[in-house]
């Protein structure tokens, strides 16, 4: 297991049904994540203790800030821009229109400002699931198919190497990637969550290139060198449905986590009241600023 770090303390006790995909606005100071089922953006200033949240009518899988201005979502009904004061909503494009089967989930913007968002079986039961990249131009691509359940990418600081989850393998997944082009190969399992860890669920790569994992289920988020497959680390939290996690704040010096409350009987959240908020530890290891998505 590594490095034991101290538990994740609560900053926000939010009680999301599906809270995920935090990402840091470094401009701002601003740690923005959505409640899937709940379907709300939230905005948390943690040094001024401020949050606020945008409502939606349809689920979002992810926010990511926009370089020009607001944000840009993952809808049940495709890609979206956000102003996030007026809560304007405007649609991009929908790559599979009137699809009910499935619904996007997570993802992330790569250091050439495209957005990669996944979809997944709402039943969470067949590999109908598509990663797609949105090219700052505005254009759909599909980035990989045959996916269950997408969710947590990342890149390594190098940007050439793409991690990625889709969480029924339990596995996480390395590909090499192209930065210029955005293309996707040579996919080979560099992690296997152990059993008892639950499934793995969001990530990030910290500045050395190591992978944090949430363990949905597992009660964890724990550090990974996808060199050599060994967990070197394990930040226990406070909630068993642990759904992602960002770098943010100073110096990017301090890690935050998601969870969820989502199935989870009455007799068992009587066990983590806190589930469905964001925690926060300090590592003593810096993370990436986040990309932004660039069109
Ligand atoms: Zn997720």
């Amino acid at each position: 297991m590594g490095t034991i770090y101290s538990e994740a303390e609560l900053v926000w006790d939010g009680r999301m049904t599906l809270g995920e995909g935090p990402v840091w606005d470094a401009r701002s100071g601003t740690l923005i994540f959505v409640d899937i089922a709940g379907k709300r953006v939230h905005f948390l200033e943690p040094s001024l203790q401020t949050h606020r949240f945008v409502q939606l009518e349809q689920m979002v899988g992810a926010a990511v800030p926009r370089q020009s201005g607001g944000l840009v979502l993952a809808l049940e009904q495709g890609f979206y821009t956000l102003d996030p004061v007026t809560g304007t909503l405007e649609q991009l494009a929908d790559p599979e229109p009137g699809r009910a089967d499935i619904r996007f989930n997570d993802g992330k913007c790569d250091a050439a400002g495209r957005f990669f968002a996944g979809t997944m079986d709402r039943e969470e039961l067949s590999p109908k699931g598509v990663l797609y990249a949105l090219e700052p131009d505005g254009t759909i691509r599909k980035a990989l198919e045959g996916v269950t359940t997408s969710n947590g990418l990342d890149w390594s600081p190098d940007g050439r190497t793409m991690y990625y989850i889709d969480s029924p393998t339990r596995r996480v997944f390395a590909f090499d990637y192209d930065p210029a082009s955005g293309e996707l190969g040579n996919r080979r399992t560099i992690v296997i969550i152990p059993d008892g860890g639950g499934f793995p669920d969001g990530m990030t790569v910290d500045k050395e290139g190591m992978l944090w994992v949430a363990q949905w289920d597992g009660w964890q988020v724990s550090r990974w060198d996808p060199l050599t497959g060994e967990q070197i680390g394990s930040v226990p939290v406070p909630a068993a449905r642990v759904t992602s996690v960002a770098f943010g704040g100073p110096e990017l010096g301090e890690l935050y986590i998601t969870t969820a409350r989502i199935g989870l009987t009455g007799e068992q959240l009587g066990k983590q009241p806190a589930a469905g908020g964001v925690f926060r530890c300090r590592p003593g290891v810096q993370g990436k600023p986040a990309f932004f998505y660039g069109g």
